[in-house]
Formats: C-alpha cells, sequence, structure tokens
C-alpha cells in the first residue's frame, strides 16, 4: 500500500496521528507529514482508520483501493517529525 498527502487539504485535526503514528506525524504547524510512504501490511488497519477519521475528508478510500492501493489524506509529505 502508498500512501499519498495533500497538505493543501490539511486541517491540521491531527486525527491521523492519532490513529496512525507510525506513518503520520505533524510539523510546528499542526500540518500532517508523512513518516511512512509505503507502510506495511501490519499498519494497514491503522491508515484505514486514519483516512477514515480525517477531517479533510480528501480521501476516496475504495476508489484508491480499487485502482492503485493508493490512499490519500490531506497533509503533505515532508517537513520535521514533532510528535504533539
Ligand atoms: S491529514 Fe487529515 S486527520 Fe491528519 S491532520 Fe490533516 S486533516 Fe487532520
Amino acid at each position: 500500500m502508498k500512501v499519498e498527502l495533500e497538505a493543501d487539504k490539511c486541517v491540521a485535526s491531527g486525527q491521523c496521528v492519532l490513529a496512525a503514528m507510525d506513518v503520520f506525524d505533524q510539523d510546528d504547524d499542526g500540518i500532517a507529514i508523512l513518516l511512512e510512504e509505503k507502510p506495511g501490511p501490519e499498519l494497514l488497519d491503522d491508515v484505514k482508520e486514519a483516512i477514515a477519521v480525517c477531517a479533510a475528508r480528501p480521501v476516496r478510500p475504495a476508489a484508491a483501493l480499487q485502482a492503485a492501493a493508493v490512499q490519500r489524506v490531506g497533509a503533505r509529505p515532508a517537513g520535521p517529525a514533532h510528535h504533539v
């Protein structure tokens, strides 16, 4: 599974971090950052939960899973990692 993030859609709620702290973190502004672009199968349930609870709702889990196993959440894939 590959995870993609869209920073312009992130509203800094932090829910993805709570659901999958091995995959997501937040920068100093609360914007989510991606720690692991290709989380292993042991993290699949956590990532699915993160997508489900993402407040920005830029996610298309079913279509993404069926099309290319790519998950999108509203965050950006770069920046320093800081746990909140
Ligand atoms: S990616 Fe979604 S759940 Fe994570 S901080 Fe941004 S809006 Fe919140």
